[in-house]
């Protein structure tokens, strides 16, 4: 099939996997440490295409409903996808969430983290998740204040035996980045949580130093988006 979408995706992709390799290597940790979320949102089967035919395999989306509308047939065309959700989740997307990812990285509410909870048991699934923290206490932004984080963790992985594994950040447009990251850092290693989920485009070499395991790239690897997506899904 011809493919139409005109940014060189796997070159871009080839460019930023070859600049996360400098960065680990600089920051003295070790090769594999680093995964690399190719961030899809707004962006069409026809380009998802082009990374996954480059090999990508790992992705993050924002949107439920854009995800499943694109992705359950992705799926049928690709083997080993690993598919994260990175946008805010509403509680009566669960069901459809669980269902379609691997990892939510915006776990940040305790009504969502019992309606999680109830779905896995229900769909007798098991997935990996990440909390999202407010590390800038914006009020506008979704995302767990560093101070009711120790609670938040008590209740997700004791009460609910839930599979948190990680803590993900968006730090404050126009802020130095440097410093969420590390904080994000600190509390990971706090609370003995072994994956941190930050860096986009812009910052991912600096979240990299910090010790990102996981690094969220949309328009480095895909081009700018079109349309802006708004709200929650
Ligand atoms: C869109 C998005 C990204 C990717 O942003 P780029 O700047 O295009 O790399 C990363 N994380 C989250 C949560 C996003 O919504």
């Amino acid at each position: 099939m011809e493919n139409k979408f005109e940014t060189d995706v796997a070159g871009q992709l080839k460019h930023v996997q070859s600049e996360i390799a400098v960065a680990v290597r600089e920051s003295s940790r070790m090769a594999g440490q680093v995964k690399l979320v190719a961030v899809s949102k707004t962006f069409p089967p026809e380009a998802i295409r082009l990374a996954l035919n480059a090999g990508q395999r790992v992705f993050g989306e924002n949107r439920v409903q854009e995800a499943a509308g694109k992705w359950s047939q992705l799926r049928t065309e690709y083997d080993n996808i690993e598919l994260h959700l990175i946008g805010p989740l509403q509680t009566n997307k669960s069901a459809v969430a669980v269902e379609l990812f691997d990892c939510i990285e915006t776990l940040d509410r305790p009504k969502l983290a019992k309606v999680i909870a109830a779905e896995l048991t229900k769909q007798q699934k098991s997935i990996e998740l990440f909390v999202q923290v407010n590390t800038g206490a914006e009020p506008q932004k979704a995302g767990v204040l560093v101070d009711d984080l120790p609670s938040f963790l008590e209740l997700c992985r004791g009460d609910l035996k839930l599979n948190v594994t990680g803590l993900m950040c968006i730090p404050p447009i126009g802020e130095v980045a440097q410093k969420h990251f590390s904080l994000l850092s600190d509390l990971a290693q706090q609370h003995n949580l072994s994956n941190l989920s930050m860096g986009m485009s812009a910052d991912y070499e600096v979240a990299i130093k910090s010790g990102a395991t996981h690094v969220r790239l949309g328009s480095a690897i895909f081009g700018r988006r079109q349309i802006t997506p708004s709200g929650p899904d």
